[in-house]
């Protein structure tokens, strides 16, 4: 019996228990950090599962509608990440300085292998985006036209 069999069973309008939540569900952290490694990028994280999911974003988030951006799949990041800010030594991976350029919540709308649909409360990035992937860990990062 699944999580689909307790909910369909019950009307949480009125029933007091508690309502089966997947890790994903509701209002989660995201953060933008402006890295100045070899070449200047935007590492976008989301907060889903556990781990943060990370892309490395070149040109940095679309603040318009209409605007497509690469964003390039990396490693899941730690949850501790997200307020990572700093310089990382010469000779290390990613060397080079890392500052936090925007964060807040996000509400995931929907999930797929290949599509992901969110809205984003932060201070620079407020609104609806998606993230398409396109190959492998290749994704194109827009913002969404509200409706
Ligand atoms: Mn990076």
């Amino acid at each position: 019996m699944s999580s689909a069999d307790y909910q369909e069973k019950r009307d949480f309008v009125k029933t007091p228990e508690p309502q089966w939540r997947t890790s994903n569900d509701g209002w989660h952290r995201f953060v933008v950090q402006k890295h100045r490694a070899r070449s200047l990028h935007y590492d976008f994280r989301l907060e889903m599962g556990g781990v943060l999911r990370s892309w490395a974003v070149p040109k940095g988030p679309p603040l318009e509608p209409g605007i497509r951006r690469l964003a390039v799949q990396v490693e899941d990041h730690p949850i501790d990440y997200i307020d990572f800010a700093g310089e990382i030594p010469h000779g290390e991976y990613g060397a080079g300085s890392v500052e936090i350029w925007d964060r807040g919540e996000f509400n995931l709308e929907k999930e797929s292998a290949d599509i992901l649909e969110f809205s984003l409360r932060g201070k620079r990035l407020s609104g609806s985006y998606a993230l398409i992937r396109t190959d492998n860990k290749k994704w194109l990062f827009i913002r969404r036209k509200e409706v």
